[in-house]
């Protein structure tokens, strides 16, 4: 053994650093308690030299980036950014049984080109009836079970494809280290080992990734800084949408969301999802209103609820589903100091329908609108949207794309959109074919609603 050298290093489970000392804090990324001893018997080769002659920024620019594959599912293609970029590493993450390697080998039927699918987790045989189930084209699809890295790449040698997908990472090693599969050891050489063949090979691969709830499976997290670009599948079994949200992306825009449904043959493209989103609306019910949110280029309206009732027994209740409790609490307290609403013995519980989330503020209107008529007992009138940022002060703050926002719901018969009046500076109001009310503090906005 004497001509092996073992090596013992910490590495971080949510950056993938490694360092020659335990610490209860990462150095790198400041996470607490995510160092783990590893034992490796190769050595590291950080120090690899650059060869590459240095390029002007002309030269850069005038290169082309590489080509996009169509994927042939506008939603997919739209949330990478035009479709698959040869030489790119991508991480499909998501929740086990979300519905992953579904959408893997849906891509692979309708992509043009010659796709190979590893599949450690299932095997050939489970792959192949899952794939006929759901109609997958076959004469491109290629299918293993190798989970061995080695192996795998000479599949990639031999059969060249446009498109490899590993479904899972947490399947896959590398024999040459002393860890078990989906250790973040293995998880990180893997990665590295598929983001160098990557480029090299200026082949497209994906790689699956399970999360699990309480984030505990080190793999997706340390690969984020790893790949080019990060897609997250979003849904439970309680609805039969699914949402595909870009998180990274190096080579497009992020914040883009595909939407899919889900049944017994597999998951199909929602070409209306407000549509889908306010299907089973409630009207005039109190405490209810919508909300035309903007996930990247996309307009989508959604319904937002909010219930006030009496606190029962000691500390009052506060619930959010689909957006950020803190943020929750802030508007209550607008609510309440702003607006003489009294909040301090009530329990309030909002929820965004159908399970969307939401990271913006422009959200704050609509919420704190469901929550006063929820509280007043007054419903909104339903053919009225609402869109804003709510300061401290009460004040309504202008928000991004107001535009896209509203030509989406006057397209779905909305009459009425209460808006930002700094939103309405630039912006012929003819055009919009919604009527505008604007308004520059939450009273204003109340006025106009009870
Ligand atoms: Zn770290």
């Amino acid at each position: 053994m004497a001509n092996i050298r073992q090596k013992t290093a910490y590495l971080c489970s949510a950056c993938g650093d490694d360092f020659p000392k335990w610490n209860g804090q990462c150095p790198s990324c400041k996470e607490w308690g995510t160092l783990s001893e590893f034992k490796t018997t190769r050595k590291k080769n950080n120090k690899r030299i650059d060869l590459k002659d240095s390029r002007s920024l002309n030269d850069v620019l005038n290169t082309n980036p590489g080509d996009r594959i169509c994927t042939g599912i506008n939603e997919v293609d739209r949330v990478l950014g035009g479709g698959l970029l040869a030489g790119s590493l991508i991480l499909l993450g998501g929740n086990p049984g979300v519905g992953k390697s579904t959408l893997a080998l849906h891509i692979c039927s309708e992509l043009d080109r010659k796709a190979l699918y590893i599949s450690a987790e299932e095997s050939e045989e489970q792959v192949a009836l899952r794939a006929k189930r759901l109609n997958v084209k076959s004469e491109n699809l290629f299918l293993s079970g190798a989970n061995e890295l080695d192996g795998i790449l000479n599949h990639l040698e031999r059969i060249q494809p446009d498109l490899l997908i590993i479904d899972s990472i947490q399947t896959v090693m590398n024999s040459e280290l002393d860890s078990l599969p989906g250790s973040p050891s293995q998880i990180r050489d893997c990665g590295q080992r598929l983001l160098e063949t990557a480029k090299q090979r200026n082949v497209a691969i994906l790689i699956v990734g399970h999360v699990t709830k309480d984030g505990t499976i080190a793999g997706p997290k340390m690969l984020e800084h790893m790949v080019d670009t990060v897609l997250y599948m979003e849904g439970d079994d309680r609805y039969d949408h699914r949402i595909l949200r870009s998180e990274k992306n190096r080579f497009g825009a992020t914040h883009e969301i595909g939407i899919f449904q889900m049944d017994e043959k597999g998951l199909s493209e929602v070409k209306n999802p407000s549509e889908m989103f306010l299907a089973e609306r409630s009207i005039e019910v109190a405490g209810t209103s919508i909300y035309p949110s903007l996930e990247g280029t996309r307009p989508i309206l959604v319904e937002v609820q909010a219930l006030v009732s009496s606190a029962n027994y000691g500390t009052p209740q506060r619930n959010v589903n689909g957006f950020d409790y803190k943020r929750l609490g802030m508007l209550i307290a607008v609510l309440e100091k702003r607006m003489g609403l009294a909040m301090g013995s009530k329990d309030v519980y909002v929820n965004l329908v159908g399970g969307f989330k939401v990271d913006d503020p422009a959200l704050d209107l609509s919420i704190i609108s469901s929550i006063a008529s929820s509280a007043m007992d007054k419903p909104i009138d339903q053919k009225i949207i609402l869109c804003g940022e709510v300061g401290l002060a009460g004040e309504v703050r202008s928000v991004n794309r107001l535009e896209y926002r509203l030509s989406e719901a006057a397209a779905l018969g909305f009459d009425t959109a209460i808006v930002p009046v700094a939103n309405m500076k630039n912006v012929d109001k003819v055009e919009l074919n919604i009527g505008v009310q604007t308004v520059k503090y939450v009273k204003d906005v109340f006025q106009l609603l009870f």
